[in-house]
């Protein structure tokens, strides 16, 4: 069976931009619990080894840059078959390929800042989450 939590960055973009309510209110409309949330800002090595897997990637630095320009709202949902349902919720990585409605389409401007991050399985959601926050701030 599939997990029930996944993990979410609402990315500095977005934040900039006073997305965060509108966000949020699409997050829980679509039948997601904020299990644990927090208000922060990625140092260079946290959003590195966020991103270790893509350290090989051409937009590493760029990536880096990005995420460490300005606060995140990061949080963990929970819903049953969370991972696929938020993925579908947020739309493709590239908001110009991302499906009408979806999070990515209506509040991201460009692949690199796309608004939104959302754990692409059951496994990097629990090192997503733990990475982020503390048993103890989890409900
Ligand atoms: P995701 O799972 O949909 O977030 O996509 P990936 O895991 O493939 O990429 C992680 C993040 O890296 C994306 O959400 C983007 O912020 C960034 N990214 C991916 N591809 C590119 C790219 O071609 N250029 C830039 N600048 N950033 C990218």
């Amino acid at each position: 069976m599939s997990g029930t939590r996944t993990f979410t960055m609402i990315k500095p973009d977005a934040v900039k931009n006073q997305h965060i309510g509108p966000i949020l209110e699409r997050i829980t409309s679509s039948g997601f619990k904020i299990v644990a949330m927090k208000l922060t800002q990625l140092s260079e090595r946290d959003a590195s080894l966020f991103y270790a897997v893509h350290k090989e990637r051409p937009f590493f630095s760029e990536l880096v840059d990005f995420m460490t320009s300005g606060p995140i709202v990061a949080a963990i949902l929970e819903k049953e078959n969370a991972v696929d349902d938020f993925r579908m919720l947020i739309g493709a990585t590239n908001p110009a390929e991302a499906a009408e409605g979806t999070i990515r389409k209506l509040f991201a401007k460009s692949i690199g800042e796309n608004a939104i991050h959302g754990s692409d399985s059951d496994e990097n959601a629990e090192i997503e989450s733990a990475f982020h926050f503390s048993g103890r701030e989890q409900f």
